[in-house]
């Protein structure tokens, strides 16, 4: 496996590679788990060579101790990276992507980035755009890949390249659970055992929600799981809503014929936890 720290170095390897060589391209925060991992065997499938980039972004970041908490795991993300034969890591400082301006561009995203994380995380997915857009500029690949553990995410970054005309294509990955359910985050690793072992209630809940959405309409099933958080001891809701999965706007009654989905934040002490579910 190749490191590059610098666009340059970066840049003059890919250059050199042959003409056409299909490169898949899976953008991360580092603190790799099997999650990320899954995405990086998808994209090693589908491409000739594999560009992992490793960047915390501070753009993207709206809570400062957030930031300075992230967990970094570099040597064994690098261990990770080696034992599913990853072509390239791309680990740049903040100054080889930002310089000495450290700030985002701003979109319009058409009103999804206004919606539920866009709400509770101001100016989130201007980082986001801004670092996912200038990664595309540096890397240049055929297909890059997204997990749907961010699927509001996935779905600015996929309105990005259709605004922006970048060509290059957008592939949503599964989610990736724990044994008890509970998505896989580097942030996970931040909780304390008691957190820990209450976390996996969310995803419970979100089965649960979904079964209810078969019958009763979404504002009976939110009450329900804000009730169910209410009585909850460890886990604090911050949001539970069903949206249609394109608009991101949020729905009251179950339609077969259009692809909704139930998402919910949580706070696990200050650790911030999302997750979302199908409801097709
Ligand atoms: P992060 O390092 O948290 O920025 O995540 C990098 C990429 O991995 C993003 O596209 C995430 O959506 C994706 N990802 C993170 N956790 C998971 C998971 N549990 N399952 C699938 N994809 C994930």
């Amino acid at each position: 496996m190749l490191v590059f720290n610098t666009i340059e170095s970066l840049q003059k390897h890919i250059s050199e590679l042959p003409k056409r060589t299909s490169i898949g391209f899976v953008p991360t925060m580092g603190a790799l788990h099997k999650g990320h991992l899954s995405l990086i065997k998808k994209a090693e499938k589908q491409n000739k060579i594999t560009v992992v980039s490793i960047f915390v972004n501070p753009t993207q970041f709206d809570n400062a101790e957030d930031l300075v908490n992230y967990p970094k795991t570099i040597e064994k993300d690098l261990k990770l990276l080696q034992s599913v034969n990853c072509s390239i890591a791309f680990i740049p400082s903040v100054k080889e992507i930002y310089n000495e301006n450290i700030y985002s561009e701003s979109f319009d995203f058409g009103g999804i980035e206004n919606e539920m994380e866009g709400k509770f995380r101001k100016g989130h997915f201007n980082g986001v755009a801004t670092i996912v857009k200038r990664l595309f500029e540096i890397v240049k690949p055929t297909k890059a890949y997204f997990g749907k553990k961010d699927f509001q995410q996935l779905q600015i970054i996929k309105k990005l390249v259709e605004i922006k005309k970048i060509p290059v294509k957008i592939k949503g990955c599964a989610i990736f659970r724990e044994p008890d359910g509970l998505a896989m985050s580097s942030r996970n690793t931040r909780l304390t055992k008691e957190q820990r072992e209450a976390a996996p209630f969310i995803y419970k809940i979100l089965k649960k929600a979904k079964k209810k959405f078969g019958t009763k309409n979404a504002d009976t099933v939110i009450e329900w799981v804000e009730k169910k958080f209410k009585k909850h001891p460890i886990l604090d809701l911050e949001y539970f809503l069903i949206a249609n999965e394109d608009t991101l706007q949020s729905v009251n009654k179950k339609d077969n014929n259009k692809k909704q989905r139930a998402f919910i934040a949580v706070y696990a002490g200050k650790i911030r936890l999302i997750d979302n579910l199908s409801l097709n």
